[in-house]
């Protein structure tokens, strides 16, 4: 790969219109590249967008953006296990079990639950206090998307080949994800189900458990999901999102 610089590869996906006038969130995706791999990588995201079970988007915006040159990290994926569950309620116990576990209060849990419960439009992610259970980041359906992450080429190849059951593009964005937002200071733990209605497996993430796959966190054909950050109370709302959304970092 060039040295050249780096650029960020957003794609954001919407039916009845763009998000920000009213359309139905359908997919997202964030990926860094070179100059000489940006048509791959753009082509990947149009591919995603048009091809999601949520539907078929209307609008589709791609942003490309060259980042400082100086400012990636570099971050080692989080581990992985899963637990396999018979139903939904048991794989929603077990996902509570791992919250609390990680230093979510009983209280902020069962807050997260609901929201993914009731979520079918939430575009980026939820942040809580962990404590408390209120809604730090006042987004709305807009959320706060975790962008400017990415896997090392090489390094998702290692990855790969010690994790070869595990090889669906989704696993690999979203433990890219995960891993990134673990890394924040200020997070206590991640809740995730997907809004594909074809997609039940979720995962609960955090420092100390790693990247907890949980087989079953919703019934099939359910559009709800979306991404609930438990977030510390003191946390420094500002810095916290910026990271997320704006430092560069590199997986693997
Ligand atoms: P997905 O994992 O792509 O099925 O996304 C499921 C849900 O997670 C979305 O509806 C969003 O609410 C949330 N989500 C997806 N990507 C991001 C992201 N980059 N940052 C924050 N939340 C996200």
């Amino acid at each position: 790969m060039s040295n050249g610089p780096l650029y960020s590869v957003r794609m954001r996906a919407a039916q009845g219109g763009a998000h920000e006038e009213g359309g139905r969130h359908i997919s997202g995706g964030e990926r860094l590249g070179r100059a000489e791999e940006l048509e791959r990588l753009a082509a990947e995201l149009v591919r995603k967008a048009l091809t999601h079970s949520r539907g078929t988007p209307d609008f589709i915006n791609v942003t490309i953006e060259a980042l400082p040159a100086d400012a990636v990290q570099r971050l080692v994926p989080l581990p992985v296990s899963t637990i396999a569950v018979t139903s939904v309620e048991e794989g929603r116990e077990r996902a509570a079990a791992l919250l609390r576990e990680a230093g979510v209060s009983e209280k902020a849990v069962r807050r997260g639950l609901e929201l993914l419960k009731c979520s079918v439009n939430l575009r980026g992610a939820a942040i809580l206090d962990a404590r408390t259970g209120e809604r730090l980041d006042g987004r709305g359906l807009k959320g706060v998307r975790v962008s400017r992450m990415d896997w090392d080429r090489d390094g998702y190849a290692q990855w790969l080949r010690d994790h070869p059951h595990l090889s669906s593009p989704r696993v690999a964005e979203a433990l890219a994800l995960a891993t990134k937002v673990a890394s924040a200071p200020g997070t206590v733990a991640e809740l995730c189900w997907s809004d594909d209605p074809e997609y039940v497996t979720g995962y609960v993430a955090s420092r100390g458990s790693g990247y907890v796959r949980v087989t079953r966190l919703k019934h099939a054909g359910d559009l709800s999901g979306g991404r609930v950050f438990f977030a510390h109370g003191d946390v420094n709302l500002a810095e916290y999102i910026r990271y997320l959304e704006r430092q560069p970092v590199w997986i693997g």
